[in-house]
């Protein structure tokens, strides 16, 4: 009797040590990460209180602000009529990371699909457009509880559902470098 138990065990005991080296080994780290942040949304509680504008700022860093440029390049500098969206995402390590979700072809908007490790979504408007974020903008964030980010040639504004207010966060396009990010992440941890 004991043996039958144990060889009904051993493979599912395989599989579950073998699955997660699988995944970084051959998906690569993007995948990886991706599902790392999958796992935390759906024990991690506390990331609701990481979702406001002065917590999202403060985990700005390089690969983050470069994926803003990568963004932003994509729409032609602001001169199409196309947006790019990147997702802030809590990362299983603690950490955070910028998912950009590429291009869809649509005209002044952007659809995808929620990911429930988001804390922030940023996003470009074209030059022809408020560089505010606009009514919709506002009913994602409020829908979601997650503060939604501007990128634009005339500054980088975000709305914070948790005050309701709108605050411009730099001017122009500062938010394109790293070097003008320094004192204002500093300010906000
Ligand atoms: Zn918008």
């Amino acid at each position: 009797m004991k043996r039958v138990v144990l060889l009904l065990l051993s493979p599912a005991l395989v599989l579950a040590s073998a699955a997660p080296v699988h995944c970084i080994n051959i998906a690569g780290s993007l995948y990886s990460s991706l599902s790392n942040a999958v796992e935390v949304s759906r024990t991690n509680a506390e990331l609701v209180s990481k979702r406001n504008a002065d917590f999202v700022i403060s985990t700005f860093d390089k690969p983050i602000v470069d994926s803003f440029s990568t963004a932003w390049r994509r729409v032609g500098n602001g001169t199409l009529s196309e947006e790019s969206v990147v997702l802030i995402l809590r990362m299983a390590n603690g950490g955070y990371s910028a998912r950009d979700l590429g291009q869809t072809h649509e005209h002044k908007k952007f659809t995808f699909r929620w990911h429930p490790a988001t804390i922030a979504i940023v996003h470009t408007h074209p030059n022809s457009s408020s560089p505010k974020p606009q009514e919709e903008d506002l009913a994602v964030a409020d829908k979601y509880r997650v503060p939604i980010f501007t990128i634009t040639s005339r500054g980088m504004y975000v709305y914070d559902p948790t005050n309701r207010k709108i605050t411009k966060v730099m001017e122009n396009l500062d938010w394109l470098e790293i070097s003008k990010w320094k004192g204002i992440i500093a300010k906000h941890q």
